[in-house]
Parts: C-alpha cells; sequence; structure tokens
C-alpha cells in the first residue's frame, strides 16, 4: 500500500504542539507579513500563513505596500524592525525591478524566519543549529522523519536548485546527523540524464513547478515521491511536479499536491516564528 505523505494532518498536529510553547511567553510571537508585490497566488499564501498564525496564539501583521524599488523595500522591513517583532517575511516574488537578495540581505538575521538571508544559509552549511533554516526544505525533512522515511545513506535526488527550495534542501539533508546523512544528487534545467538519475534515486524531491516533468516511466517502483511544485492546469487544477495519479501506485510513499508540502512550509514558518521569540 503507497503511504501518502499527509502535510495537512501533520501541520495541524504541529500546531497544536506550539500552543503550549506560545503560552508559555511573556508575549505572544510576532510575525510581520510584507506584500510588496500582490497577485493572487501571493494573497492566498499569505492568507493560509495568517490563518495559521491564529491557530497557534501568534500574532500576525499584514502589510499590503506595493513597491518598485529596491529602496522602498528595503525602508519598509527597516520600518518594521520593531523590538515588538520577532519575525519579518518579505513575501516572495518581488516586483521584477527589485533586487531580490539585496532586500533579503537587508532583514535583521534574528528576525528572518524564512531562513534565505546569507548568514543564516551559512549557519544552514555549517551545521549552526542556531540559524532558521528554510520553511519549504525544513518542511520537507520533518515530514520524511515522522512518516519514517529513512534517509541515512539514502540516495536523494534533487530536481531544482533555486536558493529557496532545492540548494537549502540539499544543505540539509546531507548534514552529518541521523536524521539526515543522504547522498544528495541535484538536478536542473540543464541536466540531461533526469530519467537515469530519477531511476537511481531511493527518494525523489521534485521542486521545478514544470508540471508533470516526473512521469511513472522515469521512476522504480517502491521509491519515494516528494512533491513541492505548485502550478496550475488549463482549468485551472492545482497540480504540481508529479503525474500523482500514475506514479502513486508504484511509489512506496508519495505527497499529495495540494496537501503535502505547502502545509509543512507554513508550520515551518510558525516554527521558526515561534524559535525566533523564544530567543528574544
Ligand atoms: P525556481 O523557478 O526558482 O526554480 C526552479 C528550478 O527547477 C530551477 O533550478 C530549474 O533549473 C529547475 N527546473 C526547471 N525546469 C526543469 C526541468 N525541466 N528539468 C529539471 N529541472 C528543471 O522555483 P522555486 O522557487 O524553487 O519553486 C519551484 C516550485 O516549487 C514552484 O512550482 C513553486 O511554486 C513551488 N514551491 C512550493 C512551495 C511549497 O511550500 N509547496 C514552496 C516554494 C516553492
Amino acid at each position: 500500500m503507497t503511504q501518502i505523505l499527509d502535510g495537512k494532518s501533520l501541520r495541524n498536529q504541529r500546531i497544536q504542539e506550539m500552543i503550549g510553547r506560545v503560552n508559555q511567553l511573556s508575549r505572544p510571537p510576532h510575525l510581520v507579513v510584507l506584500l510588496t508585490h500582490p497577485n493572487h497566488a501571493s494573497s492566498i499564501y499569505v492568507k493560509h500563513k495568517q490563518q495559521a498564525c491564529q491557530e497557534a496564539g501568534i500574532t500576525s501583521t499584514l502589510i499590503e505596500k506595493p513597491c518598485r524599488s529596491t529602496e522602498e523595500v528595503c525602508e519598509l522591513i527597516h520600518t518594521w524592525n520593531k523590538d515588538t517583532v520577532d519575525g519579518i517575511l518579505l513575501q516572495l516574488p518581488l516586483h521584477p525591478n527589485i533586487d531580490q537578495q539585496k532586500a533579503i540581505n537587508s532583514i535583521p538575521p534574528h528576525k528572518d524566519v524564512d531562513g534565505l538571508h546569507p548568514e543564516n544559509l551559512g549557519k544552514l552549511v555549517s551545521e549552526d543549529p542556531s540559524g532558521f533554516i528554510p520553511c519549504t526544505a525544513l518542511g520537507i525533512q520533518q515530514l520524511l522523519i515522522h512518516y519514517q522515511i529513512p534517509l541515512q545513506g539514502r540516495h536523494v535526488l534533487i530536481v531544482g536548485r533555486s536558493i529557496i527550495v532545492g540548494k537549502p534542501l540539499a544543505l540539509l539533508l546531507s548534514q552529518r546527523n541521523t536524521q539526515a546523512n543522504a547522498t544528495v544528487t541535484i538536478a536542473h534545467s540543464r541536466t540531461t540524464n533526469l530519467s537515469s538519475l530519477c531511476r537511481s534515486a531511493h527518494i525523489i524531491i521534485a521542486a521545478t513547478g514544470s508540471p508533470h516533468l516526473i512521469t511513472k516511466d522515469m521512476i522504480t517502483s517502491g521509491s519515494v515521491i516528494v512533491d513541492v511544485g505548485i502550478s496550475r492546469t488549463k482549468n485551472n487544477k492545482l497540480c504540481g511536479d508529479v503525474d500523482f495519479e500514475n506514479i502513486a501506485p508504484l511509489a512506496a510513499a508519495i505527497s499529495p499536491v495540494p496537501g503535502g508540502v505547502g502545509p509543512m512550509t507554513i508550520a515551518s514558518l510558525l516554527f521558526n516564528t515561534l524559535k525566533s521569540a523564544e530567543q528574544r
């Protein structure tokens, strides 16, 4: 029987576990979400984040202010870097005129709950646990651990090399500890032998945004499939990078879209915000 890696129920469980820790604090953790380039998808993601914060007892403030220059975004971050704020989340993507890395760099690292500041990425490289781990990478690791998918010594293929998902995930899963210790391969748009890499992997994690890139003929029976991608079909239905319908019967375990990695990304954002509040 194929195991469904249900991120939605694990998200709910993790939120319940966090409530006790939130209640121990002198004031609730406070997350500020900066939406500087509003669009339909970003607005939905932000709504899900705020809803989860509310469930966990975390205060969230949404600042919706369209910005068209890097300076404007940096100024907005500066304005919200208040003592009463534990986490600052800059919702991506930004307006194309904006230098994304420069904007992220202006978030104080100890409030960078998305984990994308170079200081936090550096801590991930050096395996320093005081940093914030990027939310999607952390969520995927938690999902695999919860469903008792062993990582140690396994060949994990990550398809996608973005700074938001693929690269931090490769660093996290190859860390030197028993919750990782995987042998990681990264594939990307210039990879020439994707099918054979997929067939040699115990675990495939697809994070490309290319709908149904991973098909039945590319996988070995019994492998574990994690689908990070979020796209829309012509009929406006959500779909991932994986042909779920045809692959699920062959896989040992598979995450659905929606309801797999997405909710775990949000649980990790709350986890990082709580960690920041506990460290203040
Ligand atoms: P990105 O566009 O920054 O990176 C995509 C990566 O995929 C690139 O490294 C590219 O080289 C690779 N790629 C593209 N087409 C490929 C192909 N045909 N073969 C091999 N590699 C290919 O995107 P991103 O920000 O990393 O996001 C990837 C997907 O994950 C998107 O659909 C995004 O919406 C989704 N996402 C989901 C969550 C979540 O919580 N579920 C979080 C972040 C991103």
